[in-house]
């Protein structure tokens, strides 16, 4: 049994050739894509460094990466969102091998391969996150990195990240997330303790409906990124 949900995989391959429509229904992952990017930065300097990107969509986040100098390899399991990515990096004129492939079958090919795997947005919309975890501690090499992020589970969550996202702001097409399958990041800490990930940062991602402009802060109560790090055996 693999660890998907192919009704989510439907919902993003029927959305996929909105992919690089900087307002389409993916304005909210290029609108935060430039503060994910310095976040990575941050912890790591991406230049000659081997990187997965897990979940991958249209390649808008494993674009940026191969942009600051690293080698991507990005999976994702809808074909069309593949189809779209491999199209844009020809005219975005960059290297990145793009698969389809699961984390968990990546994980049995491919065992402490890349300094850094990345997964954003993308544990919300598996049934089992903590398999991902553990795939993900596989691939990474020992004192490589792994970069997550999804959103929170609570009350103010549910409001800003459904009610307020899907409903009044029209941030995000209706159905795009599903509350019961958001992450307290004590959930997501307690997924990567078992599977030996060591949690380095961890910060939230804000939005101004006033300014509509995203930004990093404390405050981890809707969407937050988190890094941890494999230690060396
Ligand atoms: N990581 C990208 C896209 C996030 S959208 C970004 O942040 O910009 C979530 C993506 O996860 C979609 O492209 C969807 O097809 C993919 N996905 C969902 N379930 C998956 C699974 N089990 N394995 C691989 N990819 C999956």
């Amino acid at each position: 049994m693999e660890n998907v949900d192919e009704s989510e995989i439907k919902k993003f391959e029927a959305l996929a050739s909105r992919w690089w429509d900087p307002n389409g229904e993916f304005k909210p992952l290029h609108e935060i894509n430039p503060l994910r990017m310095n976040y990575i930065s941050q912890h790591i300097n991406l230049a000659g460094q081997t990187v997965l990107d897990i979940g991958c969509g249209g390649g808008i986040l494993a674009e940026a990466m191969a942009h600051h100098g690293a080698e991507v390899t990005a999976i994702d399991l809808a074909d069309a969102s593949l189809s779209v990515a491999k199209l844009h990096k020809l005219e975005s004129k960059l290297d990145i091998i793009y698969r389809k492939s699961s984390a968990e079958s990546l994980a049995q090919q491919e065992v402490a391969k890349y300094d850094v795997v990345t997964c954003l947005e993308m544990l919300e919309h598996v049934p089992d996150p903590s398999s991902i975890v553990n795939a993900c501690h596989t691939l990474v090499k020992p004192g490589g990195l792994v970069f997550f992020s999804t959103i929170n589970r609570n009350l103010k969550s549910y409001l800003f990240a459904i009610i307020g996202a899907e409903y009044i702001l029209n941030l995000l097409p209706r159905g795009t997330h599903s509350y019961a399958k958001f992450i307290r990041p004590s959930e997501l800490a307690h997924w990567c303790r078992a599977y030996k990930l060591e949690l380095k940062d961890q910060t939230g991602m804000g939005y101004n409906p006033l300014t509509k402009k995203y930004f990093l802060e404390k405050n981890i109560d809707v969407n937050y990124i988190s890094v941890y790090h494999k230690p060396q055996i």
